[in-house]
């Protein structure tokens, strides 16, 4: 019944990642802080690298899109009205014995035999203690294990050498109510805000309170109105956002995957609601089929849009190196959806610890989530501020007044009741039917002003989620066997070359001739302001192309005799290595920059 340990490739993972300075613990020497990270020298540039290429592929690539950097605290409000204060929980409970706390979703359901006993006797005073516990074994072993869990249990609470009350038995499938570590009862499961509490100011009041943001989505949706007015973008267009956001995980586990502190690249692209494109547009097109719906096209509804993200998404991760059959898709089921969203599709990735089905198969586990989020977003941030978040659309004032009254009646009716829907749900304490009645009239009748919220497709990524997708997909182990029959097994990291923390190695075939190692030193200098260099000159030349393996570089360059001109016909000219097959091309000096930018870029 304990849980698994983290599996033989994910130890070696963690370690490499020390070894090599991918990954650190925070503050490891005062012994870590649960569920933070640091990236080491060769981390810290995949990270790099990696926001960089989301941020062009999202931002610079595009005409649609535009970014903000906001900061991590933001007003309260925000997280009232986005709903975390009340409802970003996660159910917590805790072993009664060792006190060790459990994501409550997360307790893989056990079988066996329990073990009741109702409270403990001081058999010397006659006093009893009338707290019950419970414990759960496996059906084959003795109940001398339950009675001593229980006699610990009585110990924690000062009640030591005690008989134990009404030991009864009973069978159990499934459950999630007891410890999968020792079998002994948790607490029932209780909501735990994953908000990272602090103040601002002097003072540490309730009034001062402040979050470290859980996302960074939220700033985009305050900022919309500034980045509508000061970009130039009409809807349909998106905002990106890179940045930390802070969650008081439970349970962080799995290395970097649930981390407290981490890194999301978040887009929030917003679309025009369905009925506004049908009033423009006469349809929305609907989804021809599966795959990637081509360039995005003026009579899209909320659906293509959703599916482009999705495809584009997987475009990206292609384009770094995370093939198809690497990931995996999961649609939210009705009952995982929010009560505001349509669709929402997780992009997975089979990391070494996700969990094998019964045949053997693997889903993975979340990278990415795109969700469709409708208007929700912007339009509690509407009611919370008093601002408003509509936006107006000439287009759609036009087309409304040619369409026949009773194709306005019908579109009209289908907002109105989308907005009673979303006004009702989230109804506050003020709020009566007849206001809510009037208010969803109210916003039925903008149409005709071409006045509308808009809503949005949410492409939501984690930063540290991917790197850590990256490493495990990079890591593999080369067996090779000298002239003595002596086998070594080598890592070499095969990195995409567009996310390889170096570039390029330049090394010197011998480090103590002055010439070859000026000539490489110059060759470093000439590539260093384009991409990332490594210069290495210590040890035999096959040493070092290990050193470079393991850290995924995917080029060495090497300066040698025939470089200097021994052989004339060579001259300025040096051998590239290839990383994943071993092969050498020699190469002019004067294109090694532009044959490198074509291969990274
Ligand atoms: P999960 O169900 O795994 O907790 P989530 O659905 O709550 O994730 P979102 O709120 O959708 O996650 O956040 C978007 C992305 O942010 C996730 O897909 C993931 O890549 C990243 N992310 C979320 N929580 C964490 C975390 N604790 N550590 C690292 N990355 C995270």
């Amino acid at each position: 019944m304990a849980e698994p340990k983290v599996n033989e490739l994910m130890e070696k993972i963690v370690s490499l990642c020390k070894r090599r300075g991918f990954v650190f613990q925070s503050s490891e020497i005062y012994g870590g802080i649960n569920g933070f990270w640091d990236y080491g020298p060769l981390g810290a540039e995949i990270k790099r690298q990696v926001k960089e290429l989301w941020w062009n592929a999202m931002t610079r690539m595009r005409d649609d899109v535009v970014g903000l950097e906001a900061t991590i605290i933001m007003s309260p409000q925000i997280w009232k009205a986005s709903g975390h204060v009340d409802t970003f929980s996660d159910p917590m409970c805790d072993c009664l014995l060792t006190r060790k706390r459990f994501r409550a979703d997360q307790i893989e359901p056990q079988s066996g035999t329990v073990y009741h006993f109702s409270g403990a006797l001081n058999p010397r005073s006659g006093e009893t203690l009338a707290e019950p516990f419970a414990v759960l074994l496996p059906t084959d072993k003795p109940p001398e294990k339950a009675r001593k869990l229980a006699y610990e249990f009585y110990g924690t609470r000062g009640w030591h050498s005690v008989e134990l009350l009404d030991e009864r038995t009973e069978s159990v499938e499934n459950t999630t109510r007891f410890n999968p570590e020792n079998g002994a009862l948790l607490t029932e499961p209780r909501p735990f805000n994953l908000m990272l509490q602090t103040y601002v100011g002097p003072i540490q009041s309730d009034e001062n309170i402040a979050y470290l943001r859980p996302e960074t989505a939220q700033a985009i949706f305050a900022q919309f109105k500034n980045v509508l007015e000061t970009s130039r973008q009409k809807v349909p267009f998106g905002i990106a956002q890179v940045g930390k956001a802070f969650r008081n995980e439970v349970t962080p586990r799995n290395f970097t995957f649930r981390s407290r502190e981490f890194e999301q690249m978040e887009l929030e692209f917003f679309i025009p609601p369905d009925e506004v494109v049908e009033a423009i547009h006469g349809s929305v097109a609907e989804p021809a089929g599966p795959g990637h719906p081509g360039e995005p096209q003026p009579n899209w509804g909320w659906r293509l849009w959703h599916q482009y993200w999705v495809e584009e998404r997987v475009r990206f991760y292609e384009g770094i190196g995370l093939s198809r059959d690497t990931l995996g898709f999961h649609a939210q089921t009705p009952e995982e959806l929010a009560h505001y969203a349509r669709a929402t599709t997780d992009i997975l990735f089979k990391f070494p610890f996700s969990k094998r089905d019964a045949e053997g198969r693997v889903a993975g586990d979340e990278l990415e989530g795109i969700a469709a989020r409708s208007d929700f977003d912007l339009s509690q941030h509407e009611r919370f501020s008093g601002k408003p978040m509509g936006v107006f659309d000439e287009e759609l004032r036009t087309a409304w007044a040619r369409l026949a009254p009773e194709r306005q009646a019908a579109l009209r009716d289908r907002y109105h009741q989308a907005r009673l829907k979303y006004l009702t749900r989230t109804a506050r304490s003020g709020d009566s039917p007849e206001s809510i009645a009037r208010k969803a009239q109210t916003d039925a009748d903008g149409l005709a002003r071409g006045q509308y919220i808009p809503h949005v497709i949410e492409p939501s990524a984690g930063v540290d989620r991917l790197i850590l997708a990256l490493i495990a997909n990079a890591y593999h182990e080369e067996v090779s066997t000298d002239d003595k029959g002596k086998t070594e097994i080598r890592v070499v990291m095969r990195f995409h070359p567009r996310v390889a923390p170096v570039k390029v190695a330049v090394l010197p075939l011998l480090k103590n001739k002055p010439e070859l190692v000026a000539k490489a030193r110059a060759i470093r200098d000439r590539l260093r302001p384009h991409l990332a260099v490594a210069y290495d000159e210590a040890g035999s030349i096959g040493r070092r192309y290990a050193r470079q393996d393991e850290a995924g570089t995917p080029f060495c360059v090497t300066v040698d005799f025939d470089t200097l001109g021994e052989q004339p016909e060579l001259l300025d000219t040096v051998t590239v290595r290839l990383r994943d097959d071993g092969r050498q091309e020699r190469l002019p000096v004067a294109g090694l920059l532009e044959w490198l930018l074509a291969r990274i870029r």
